[in-house]
């Protein structure tokens, strides 16, 4: 038996077997000719054969795949043999290029024009430099990018998951997700608590197992073996029979002695609201927008925004909606924001300040959620992003105004912002904790790097301090302006508990997480959870604050939490 010890983000007990991740595809080199002895015929012929395997495999995907991926794999299979692409190939093969050069370049240009034509055909562009990846795969005999495909259920392994991963994701096929990188606020981790899927992340070691080997996960303890015995077997099947008990919430955020904490959803788009409120989410506490144009090349148009957003607000009528403007950069890159060669992205320009860089897109998003807002009965406030001083905070409520938005709030995610949050809400009406950002500003830690993962735990005492903080800065501000938390943290049941206790207003998080959050909070009463928040906040070390806290917590145990 082998164990790969890592760190639990997604609680869960499964058994099941392997299948890893292919690492992403090297481009073949600027200048890549034909290997000596090969003729252009054959390696134009080797260049069909492999267009044509592409479909096939696209076909054969796409014959099994729910509604939405089967129109958007088959249009990516006729794609695999589009005409202008092979043609194109083929005559920069007949001038002495390899074949997987010409196709790569080849596709460069066919994506460059879908581009320039925008819209509908721009969206496009992915497909082809997908189906390039999958073509250059094919002719150099390794396994496709992206997401194996498979006929039966597997945990899925990898190095690290992208947001744009999870489009072809499907939670019935892959059963549990353990990363070798990444950390608890990678964006595996929040996908896999998105998809109610057990996860450990940083479990070093782990991408060296063979496909096919059979191994137990446990999302909690953050652990993995190989070889599972009866009484893996066992647990596995216990958790099974838990997990339809914490799949309702009743729609009642509440301390045992009747302390509201409205308990929000963070959804990406429609679709997520839509299944948000069907889990009972009392509203919205984060819109992530740029998961709605996670593969656009270029700005969404006004009309395109409004419509995306309006879906999310009719999912929630007569409910808070907190949308947060354009976040990108880092872990979130958006070709028409952010500058892929920035040397250290998450100190860049990324979120707020992108508002420097391309003066308009914000003012022209804030125009978008106004317009969307016009009308529907959602109760829509907006936030934004890495704001880090009063000057920033103020220009947003400024632009929010000319916009017609009433509510302008901010996130508290840069240590600086929690620091002077008195100062910072004397200018908006609200702010939210985005602990996942917080915690790796605080610890200087990036949140994506398996290696610090132990630094990067939002149970770090530092960063507690800072929600205490934020919390205290808004009460001497004086006129009670709430301050909710967005972060990862707040799905974390233990957690939600200590921070309710530090005097948060309201928790939003990934629906899957609403029921257990909710079921843990109505077992303690606001005097009580400011007690284990007391308790949490003097610990030395986030393995000490999470036991303190735990320790109060039977319910827990009782849960398999
Ligand atoms: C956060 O940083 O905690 C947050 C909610 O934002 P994101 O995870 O999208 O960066
Ligand atoms: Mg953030």
């Amino acid at each position: 038996m082998q164990n790969f010890p890592g760190v639990g983000v997604s609680p869960g007990r499964i058994v099941g077997t392997i299948r890893q991740m292919p690492r992403p595809l090297a481009e073949p080199p600027t200048g890549d000719k034909l290997a000596p002895g090969t003729s252009a015929e054959e390696a134009a012929d080797a260049l069909r054969v492999a267009a044509k395997a592409v479909q096939s495999q696209l076909r054969e995907r796409a014959a099994g795949a729910s509604a939405d991926a089967k129109a958007v794999l088959e249009a990516t299979a006729l794609m695999a043999t589009d005409p202008m692409l092979i043609k194109a190939s083929i005559k920069l093969i007949n001038a002495g290029s390899s074949a997987e050069r010409a196709v790569w370049e080849a596709a460069e240009a066919v994506a460059a024009m879908l581009v320039n034509l925008g819209g509908y055909m721009a969206e496009r562009a992915t497909d082809v430099l997908d189906v390039r990846a999958r073509i250059v795969a094919s002719l150099r005999g390794v396994p496709a990018p992206g997401i194996p495909s498979s006929a039966t259920p597997f945990i899925l392994i990898a190095e690290d998951l992208a947001p744009a991963d999870t489009a072809t994701l499907d939670p019935v096929k892959v059963i549990a997700l353990v990363t070798a990188g990444g950390g608890p606020q990678s964006h595996t981790a929040i996908i896999a608590r998105s998809l109610g899927l057990p996860a450990v992340v940083a479990a070093a070691g782990v991408d060296q197992l063979a496909d096919g080997t059979e191994v137990y996960v446990d999302g909690a303890a953050g652990t993995i073996a190989t070889e599972p015995g009866d009484s893996e077997r066992a647990a596995a099947l216990a958790w099974a029979a838990n997990a339809s008990t914490l799949a309702v919430f009743d729609g009642h955020g509440t301390t045992a002695d009747g302390h509201l904490v409205p308990l929000l959803a963070n959804v990406g788009g429609a679709k997520d609201a839509v299944k948000a409120a069907a889990a009972g989410a009392q509203g919205v506490g984060l819109l992530r927008t740029e998961f709605c144009f996670l593969e656009r090349e270029t700005e969404p148009t006004i009309d395109e925004q409004v419509k995306a957003y309006r879906g999310v607000f009719d999912a929630f009528p007569g409910k808070k909606v907190v949308v947060r403007t354009l976040d990108a950069g880092a872990d979130k890159p958006l070709p028409f924001l952010t500058d892929a060669s920035e040397p250290n992205p998450a100190l860049g320009v990324r979120g707020y300040r992108t508002d420097m860089s391309s003066p308009g897109v914000l003012e022209r998003q804030l125009a978008a959620i106004a317009q969307a807002a016009d009308g529907a009965t959602a109760e829509v406030w907006v936030m934004a992003p890495m704001i880090s001083t009063p000057d920033e905070a103020a220009r947003f409520a400024s632009l929010c105004a000319a916009a017609g938005l009433k509510t302008p709030g901010v996130m508290v995610e840069v240590p600086s912002a929690a620091v002077t949050s008195e100062s910072i809400l004397g200018q908006v009406e609200f702010a939210s904790l985005g602990t996942n950002d917080l915690t790796q500003y605080t610890m200087a830690a990036d949140r994506q790097l398996g290696p610090l993962a132990a630094l990067n735990n939002p149970w770090q005492p530092a960063v507690l301090q800072l929600v205490r903080l934020t919390v205290a800065g808004a009460l001497a501000e004086g006129s009670g302006k709430p301050v909710g938390v967005c972060g990862e943290a707040a799905a974390d049941p233990a957690l939600a508990v200590v921070l309710v206790g530090l005097g948060v207003s309201t928790l939003s998080m990934t629906a899957r997480s609403l029921a257990a959050v909710g079921a843990v909070l109505a077992t303690v009463t606001l005097k009580e959870a400011q007690e284990i928040a007391t308790l949490a906040l003097r610990a030395t070390s986030p393995a000490e604050a999470r036991d303190r806290a735990r320790g109060k917590l039977p319910i827990l145990a009782e849960l398999g939490l």
